[in-house]
């Protein structure tokens, strides 16, 4: 069976219609996540088109308000916030399957600080992904504990829905207390490059166990770097790309588990 891509970012690479005809046409399956407003209006026109082809068919999407652009969001001052959360929610209630996310705390942006507008902008949206019950895509740079410690609050437990730790780089203490609140953790390429992450992974039972690339524009940076910019890169090339990257990642890792 072919392995599916947990997290991608379908509008932001080239050609994306003709590009999800062509993974539709190899069996490739995925979550389109759309982390910003722009992203969301952009990935809801896509799978308005493509889903009519049939080319979405085993695939999901996922619409959130990513932490690097929480903070322009979250000022007291802003009305714009409700606003936005407002049309999260119509969007998210547009297709009952969709999740929530990306959303979290990343130390390299704004309003990272304890209490700050990362934590409020994610909070609120673990609080909507509870609500309409849908797992949550979860990005994190820095504090997973303070991660967990929301979660905790606003109410995930081991049941339904599950929060899914993209791009997962915790270490053992967060795979428990991750699993103790049904978590699900995807491993991308960076996951393997942490011993305590790695190390870790031997806690995580097969089915709570995903793989994603996160292609988004700095993956067609590497697909060009690697064979030059000749032309403009072709959605079969991508395709590959993918396919290749995923397979990598989900060959070196080989759990026995169950
Ligand atoms: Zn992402």
């Amino acid at each position: 069976m072919p392995i599916f891509d947990s997290h991608l970012h379908l509008a932001r690479l080239p050609q994306p219609l003709k590009l999800a005809a062509e993974l539709h046409r190899r069996g490739y399956r995925y979550t389109a996540v759309a982390c910003e407003p722009w992203e969301w209006e952009a990935l809801d026109r896509i799978w308005a088109e493509a889903s009519g082809a049939g080319w979405l068919d085993g695939c999901g999407r996922a619409y959130g308000i990513h932490p690097m652009i929480a903070s322009e969001f979250a000022e007291a001052a802003n009305p714009n916030f409700e606003k936005k959360l407002a049309e999260l929610r119509r969007l998210l209630e547009s297709d009952p399957n969709a999740q929530v996310g990306e959303a979290g705390l990343d130390k390299r942006y704004a309003g990272y600080e304890p209490g700050g507008a990362q934590e409020d902008v994610f909070r609120r949206q673990a609080e909507m992904a509870l609500e309409l019950g849908r797992d949550l895509q979860i990005h994190c740079v820095g504090d997973y504990g303070r991660i967990i410690r929301v979660l905790r609050e606003a109410g995930f437990g081991v049941k339904r829905p599950h929060p899914i730790f993209h791009r997962f780089g915790g270490d053992a203490g967060i795979v428990k207390a991750g699993l103790s609140l049904g978590a699900l953790f995807s491993i991308h390429a960076d996951t393997l490059r942490k011993k305590a992450t790695r190390e870790a992974l031997a806690l995580i039972p097969r089915a709570n166990l995903l793989f994603e690339t996160d292609a988004d524009e700095t993956f067609i940076e590497t697909l060009v770097a690697t064979r030059g910019p000749k032309d403009d890169v072709t959605p079969q090339e991508v395709a590959v790309m993918l396919e290749e990257t995923l397979k990598e990642v989900s060959s070196r890792f080989s759990p026995a588990r169950e």
